[in-house]
């Protein structure tokens, strides 16, 4: 049986921190032998529905909904989810419109938009944990999201978190085919999983534009191209990139 290579949690300049288009994203999927890719963006869901648009790689449309609580991941969405509402409240708007909700980089430190204790309160509602974040030079953050999968009985999958032209596949899973959400999810209880970083000279680009944002008070020339096109949806807790 054919397993698609899939990557999770991969953003477009939709997203302020991010410098690369929906067709790059594409163009880069491509080259890496990328079957399927979850675009996320941060509360913005347009960069996905214009990759989808393109139809040369399957593309899950979701967000990087940023909640009062920390960041949660809403996949097979097809209306944007509102920010800065609590994390339970946000979840349970994502399953009724029929989407998942996973949480990405639930204890990283590194990141401030980070479920920590929040995930638990979640539990009833989620349908699966990233228990590694090619982001995160810290591994043992990732073995304790493992633990919390694992310990609940959750799926986990790797999130590539990739921001940056000609990032994406840092890592992936090998999953069976779905049609669905529901499937999806079934599917990724079957995946194997390949963890991987995104590397220095990523995470020295990401902090400088992060710096440098901030500094600002807007994103740095070349990132963020489609973001500010939505500036009445800035969200309650502003998100820090990750
Ligand atoms: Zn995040
Ligand atoms: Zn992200």
């Amino acid at each position: 049986m054919r397993r698609l290579r899939t990557v999770i949690h991969a953003h477009t300049n939709y997203s302020p921190d991010s410098n690369r288009s929906p067709l790059e994203l594409v163009e880069t999927a491509l080259g890496q032998g990328v079957d399927c890719v979850a675009i996320t963006d941060h509360d913005e869901i347009e960069g996905a529905l214009a990759a989808r648009a393109d139809g040369r790689v399957r593309v899950i449309v979701g967000q990087e909904v940023s909640t009062a609580d920390g960041h949660l991941l809403g996949l097979f969405l097809e209306e944007l989810v509102p920010p800065g509402r609590p994390a339970v409240e946000t979840a349970k708007r994502i399953h009724a419109r029929g989407g998942l909700v996973l949480a990405p980089h639930p204890f990283s430190t590194l990141c401030d938009d980070s479920l920590g204790s929040a995930i638990v309160g979640l539990l009833p509602h989620l349908d699966a944990v990233e228990v590694s974040n090619a982001r995160n030079p810290l591994p043992w953050q990732d073995a304790r999201a493992a633990r919390f999968a694992r310990r609940h009985g959750l799926p986990g999958y790797v999130g590539a978190d990739a921001h940056l032209r000609g990032t994406l596949a840092a890592c992936y899973q090998l999953m069976p085919d779905f049609q669905d959400a529901a499937s999806f999810r079934t599917a990724l209880l079957q995946a194997e999983l390949f963890p991987g970083r995104l590397g220095v000279a990523y995470l020295a680009t990401m902090v400088c534009q992060s710096l440098c944002s901030s500094l600002l008070g807007r994103p740095l020339p070349g990132f963020g191209g489609n973001a500010a096109t939505r500036p009445a949806l800035a969200p309650a807790r502003q998100p820090a990139g990750a």
